[in-house]
């Protein structure tokens, strides 16, 4: 099944998951696989290499087992700067043999310690070439807030257009933590032609530590209502998790209210937390 197909009747809800580190039990992502398949997301994504780590060789294997296990959908994340046209024919190839056919096709991160191949440059020449090489339904990467190395919003936006129409049929957006970005950015969108379904990524604040490290890593706003959360919660992380959620569930109400075409929300692998949300937001998600 593809992704796109999702949108036609619905509000999305969609997770996002890492592969453990290699000093990780692969078991325990299957135990959170496990738990996250009761709270019936639509589709799971699974990252590839993401902030720099160590490519996760497992990423196919996950997506397989998301799909074949627990019968949900499931999109492999495929970075493309460090990989060349062979790789990524065969990344495609192995997926294809397992059954994913829905890629999330990015330009990936830059990581200091490797010299990138110069098959690829933007996400856009890699959609372009997964359209050639079969049938796969092809989602992409935006910006509310504009991708750190765009010259301006605006130019940023002209290059979504360009991905789109290589063929992407929707797009996650990075975490954002005010709503007025992602409705700024859904009108500038509109405005560029484009017109796919664009599915709000959320992140949960659970931890002073791990905002701060996602913040500086996209550069997405800190608005000043979360700074005071963590500056009155500094010393007490319990209360301050219990404040992170509440503000992470607003943020998806609000977006629901405003006809969001789906909530992506990037679960950190802790399906407790992932639970909490679902079960808060109830009906005010159609499912
Ligand atoms: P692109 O769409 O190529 O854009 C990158 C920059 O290039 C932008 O500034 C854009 O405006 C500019 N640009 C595009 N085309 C042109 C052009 N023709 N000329 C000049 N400039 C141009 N990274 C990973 O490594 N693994 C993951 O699993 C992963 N998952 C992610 C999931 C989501 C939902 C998101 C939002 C990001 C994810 N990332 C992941 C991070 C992503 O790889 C980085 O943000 C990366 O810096 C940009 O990827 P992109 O696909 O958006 O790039």
């Amino acid at each position: 099944m593809k992704a796109i197909d999702l949108f036609s009747k619905k509000c999305v809800l969609s997770f996002e998951v890492f592969p453990p580190k290699p000093t990780t039990p692969i078991d325990k992502i299957y135990d959170t696989l496990e738990e996250l398949k009761t709270l019936s997301p639509d589709f799971i994504s699974v990252t590839y290499g993401a902030g720099g780590s160590t490519p996760g060789a497992s990423t196919c294997e996950i997506c397989a087992t998301v799909q074949k296990q627990h019968s949900i959908l499931s999109m492999a994340h495929l970075p493309c700067i460090n990989d060349t046209k062979e790789g990524v024919r065969e990344k495609l190839r192995q997926l294809k043999e397992n059954g994913v056919e829905n890629i999330l096709a990015l330009r990936g991160d830059r990581n200091p310690d490797l010299e990138p191949k110069h098959d690829f440059r933007y996400a856009t020449e890699l959609v372009s070439f997964i359209r050639e090489q079969g049938d796969f339904d092809i989602c992409g990467a935006c910006y509310p807030e504009g991708h750190p190395e765009a010259a301006d919003p605006f130019d940023d936006v002209r290059h979504l257009k360009e991905k789109v129409d290589a063929g992407v049929s929707h797009l996650i957006t990075q975490l954002f933590l005010e709503n007025r970005s992602f409705y700024r950015f859904r009108e500038l969108t509109a405005v560029a032609g484009i017109n796919v379904p664009i599915e709000a990524g959320i992140m949960p604040v659970t931890s002073k530590k791990s905002i701060e490290r996602m913040v500086t890593m996209c550069g997405a706003g800190m608005p000043a209502r979360l700074s005071r959360l963590l500056a009155r919660y500094a010393d007490d992380p319990a209360s301050l998790k219990a404040a992170g959620l509440e503000y992470a569930i607003e943020q998806i109400l609000d977006l629901l209210k405003n006809g969001v075409d789906g909530i992506h929300l990037y679960t950190m692998n802790n399906p407790d937390v992932a639970r909490y949300i679902v079960s808060a937001i109830g009906d005010a998600m159609p499912r």
